[in-house]
C-alpha cells in the first residue's frame, strides 16, 4: 500500500426528515450521520437564502457538473447534525415561535443552544437577535434590569411556599422551585463564548461566583429525584473562563473589602458625640452598634457572595433589632453601600477579564 489508497465513501442510509420535507422543496440538505444515518431535509432554497447570506452564496451558485442529486434536487452535504439542523430549520418556517420566550427557566440554554449555534454559523441575525434577547433576560447587560430580574426570581421562589404541597419541607420547596427557573450560568458562559454573545458574561459570571461560594453536594432522595438550589456544572467552563471565575471572585472581595472599610470609617467619623439621636443612645453605643452591623454584614456578604445585594443584605440584617441603628448611621452608612455596589457592578467585565484584549490576571505577581 502507497498511503494513497482512496477510502471509500461509507454508504449511509438516509431518511427523510418527519416534518421538514415538503414535496414543492427544490433543494435536499442532508445532515451528518448519526448512528449511520443522515436525515434529510427537503426545504425551500429562496427562503433560506433571502434570510441567510451565508445560504445565499452556499445555495445560488450554479450547479456543476458533478452536483449530488437526491429525489430529483440538488442535494448539499452539510456540516451539522440533524438535532441541530432540524431545530434551526424548524425556527425558520415557523419564523421563530419554536424558540422559547421565557425568562427563568432552567433549561432555556439547552432548548436555544443549537439554534443559536447555526444562526451564528450561517448569519442568521433575526433568529439569532430572538435568542440573544431572550438570553439577556436571564443575564441583563445593566444593573437596572439585572435587579428586577433577580426579584423576579425571587418573587417565583417565595410564591412557590404558597402552593399545596404534602410531606416537604421548606427548604425543599424552594430548592425544588429555584431548581426549575435558575438556569446554569456555566451552560451560558459556554454558549456565549462559542456563540460570540459576550454582553451576557459579566452577570453570568457574577451569577456563577455567588453559586461557587457555596459549593455543596448535590442531595438526592429516596426516590433519585435530585432537589437542592442554583447549581452550576463547572466541567461546561474553559480552562480560561475557570481561571476568570477564581480570579474574579478574588477581586470582588477584595474590592469590598476596601471599599468597605472606607465607607464604615466615613460613617465613624462622622458620628459627631452632638448628633441627635433618634435610638436616644449615647453616640458611643451608636459607634459599638454599627461595628456589629458592619462586621455582620461583611461576613454574610463575604460568605454568600452577594457583592450585589448589599441592600438586600442590608435591610434583612437591620430587621434583627440587635443590629438596629440611629437614622444619622443609616442615612451617611446606605448610599455608600448602593454607590459601592454600582461601582462592582461596573467593573465586573473587568475582574472577570471581559474586557477585549485586555486580561490582566495573565500576568500574575506576588508581592
Ligand atoms: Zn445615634
Amino acid at each position: 500500500m502507497d498511503g494513497t489508497a482512496v477510502v471509500p465513501r461509507p454508504n449511509h442510509e438516509v431518511r427523510p426528515h418527519p416534518t421538514l420535507y415538503y414535496p414543492t422543496g427544490d433543494i435536499v440538505l442532508l445532515s451528518l450521520p448519526h448512528d449511520g444515518i443522515k436525515t434529510a431535509f427537503k426545504v425551500d432554497r429562496v427562503f433560506l437564502a433571502r434570510a441567510s447570506p451565508v445560504f445565499e452564496t452556499m445555495l445560488t451558485l450554479p450547479p456543476g457538473p458533478d452536483v449530488d442529486m437526491y429525489d430529483g434536487v440538488p442535494s448539499v452535504q452539510m456540516q451539522d447534525m440533524a438535532d441541530q439542523l432540524g431545530p434551526f430549520l424548524i425556527a425558520f418556517y415557523d419564523f421563530g415561535r419554536s424558540i422559547p420566550t421565557k425568562k427563568h427557566q432552567a433549561d432555556t440554554v439547552k432548548r436555544v443552544q443549537g439554534v443559536l449555534a447555526l444562526a451564528t454559523k450561517y448569519d442568521v441575525d433575526i433568529l439569532r437577535q430572538r435568542i440573544v434577547e431572550l438570553l439577556q433576560g436571564d443575564w441583563p447587560a445593566s444593573l437596572e434590569d439585572w435587579e428586577s430580574a433577580h426579584e423576579e426570581r425571587k418573587a417565583i421562589v417565595t410564591g412557590a411556599r404558597s402552593k399545596p404541597s404534602k410531606n416537604k419541607h421548606i427548604s425543599e420547596i424552594y430548592g425544588q422551585a429555584a431548581a426549575k427557573c435558575l438556569p446554569d450560568p456555566c451552560s451560558a458562559i459556554s454558549l456565549a463564548s462559542s456563540c460570540n454573545v459576550p454582553s451576557i458574561l459579566p452577570a453570568a459570571f457574577y451569577d456563577l461566583s455567588k453559586i461557587a461560594g457555596m459549593v455543596r453536594y448535590k442531595l438526592w432522595d429516596g426516590d433519585g429525584n435530585h432537589f437542592g438550589n442554583h447549581t452550576a456544572d463547572l466541567q461546561l467552563l474553559s480552562h480560561k473562563d475557570f481561571i476568570r471565575l477564581t480570579f474574579g471572585r478574588k477581586a470582588l472581595s477584595q474590592l469590598f473589602i476596601y471599599r468597605h472599610h472606607n465607607i464604615k470609617t466615613d460613617v465613624l467619623n462622622h458620628l459627631k458625640p452632638e448628633h441627635s439621636c433618634d435610638k436616644k443612645k449615647e453616640p458611643v453605643t451608636c459607634a459599638e452598634q454599627f461595628k456589629n452591623l458592619q462586621l455582620t454584614l461583611e461576613n454574610n456578604v463575604l460568605c454568600q457572595g452577594t457583592f450585589l445585594e448589599l441592600d438586600n443584605v442590608f435591610e434583612s440584617i437591620m430587621q434583627d433589632s440587635k443590629h438596629t441603628v440611629c437614622a444619622q448611621v443609616h442615612h451617611r452608612y446606605k448610599p455608600g453601600l448602593l454607590q459601592l455596589r454600582t461601582e462592582l457592578w461596573r467593573r465586573l467585565p473587568e475582574f472577570f477579564g471581559l474586557r477585549e484584549g485586555y486580561t490582566p490576571w495573565l500576568t500574575v505577581m506576588s508581592l
